[in-house]
């Protein structure tokens, strides 16, 4: 991350550069002037939440006599059971699978959570989620609101037009989350409000919050050449944070 930064308070721009300086004015984050971050993710709903835990070293592996009810698939995964999927050759696993989105690795993913959902069955992941802190990629997650993103500006009173376990996240089951905070599952769907509540709590229950840096709206992304002495090109995000009502200007 680059060190130079702008502020603005009230609407007043107050230009404020510190050569010397530690913290950067991005609330309970600590990142160094001149420090690159591999990995800034705009937007902390929940794709950005997924894309953390995975950032923060958590891989996943085929369960120890784990079943997929594509026999396919089952075959693919049960040929190398020792090796994360992440060290795994995705687009071997993706062929010939079918789903919602026309990104394979999405459609993978989601067979992978939750298979044959689409066709309201119930079958377990065979997926196991193991944290190896090696793995782990520095990177922060910026977000206008609190984690969860769009799920926190809809009505939150309805029912999700989803089956509720379709919106949740890997390693903690939203049933059992709804379940200890004695909710209940109305025709297997969620209102909202829960599913808000439920991303709010997987993001501490996964310790992620560390990296992530919320009230902050990004207002642009520039490309930074490589430096004369050999740094490397970078992007620099530039934006306001917002914190106890205050607008405050960044740029990482
Ligand atoms: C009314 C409604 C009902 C829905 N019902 C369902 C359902 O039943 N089942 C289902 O599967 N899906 C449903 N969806 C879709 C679901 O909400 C989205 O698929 C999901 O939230 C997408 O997640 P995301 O992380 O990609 O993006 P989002 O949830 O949209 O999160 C992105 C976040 O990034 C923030 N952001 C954007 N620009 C910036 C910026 N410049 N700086 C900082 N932050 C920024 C946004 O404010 C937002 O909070 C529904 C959507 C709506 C609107």
């Amino acid at each position: 991350m680059c060190g130079r930064r702008a502020r603005r308070r009230n609407g007043r721009a107050a230009e404020k550069r510190k050569a010397g300086s530690v913290t950067m004015d991005l609330h309970d984050k600590e990142i160094l002037p001149g420090e690159i971050l591999p990995v800034v993710v705009i937007g902390n709903g929940p794709s950005g939440i997924c894309l953390s835990y995975l950032l923060s070293g958590y891989a996943p592996y085929l369960s120890p006599g784990a079943w997929h009810p594509n026999p396919l698939l089952h075959a693919k995964l049960r040929e190398q059971p020792q090796r994360s999927l992440l060290d795994q050759d995705l687009e071997y696993l993706c062929e010939g699978l079918e789903g919602r989105s026309s990104n394979p690795v999405a459609v993978l993913f989601d067979s992978l959570l939750l298979p044959d959902s689409d066709f309201g069955l119930e079958h377990s992941s065979p997926l196991e989620w193991r944290y190896e802190p090696e793995r782990a990629v520095p990177h922060l997650v910026l977000g206008k609101g609190p984690p969860g993103g769009a799920w926190h500006a809809m009505e939150g009173s309805m029912l999700t037009l989803s089956l509720a376990n379709w919106m949740e996240l890997p390693g903690l089951k939203l049933k059992d989350w709804m379940r200890d905070k004695r909710r209940n599952v109305r025709n297997d769907r969620a209102t909202p409000a829960e599913i808000a509540s439920y991303y709010e709590h997987y993001v501490s229950q996964m310790g992620l919050e560390q990296n992530f840096a919320c009230g902050t709206t990004v207002t642009a992304v520039t490309r930074q050449p490589g430096g004369r002495d050999g740094a490397p090109p970078c992007w620099r995000v530039t934006g306001l944070q917002r914190r106890e009502g205050e607008a405050l200007g960044v740029t990482l």
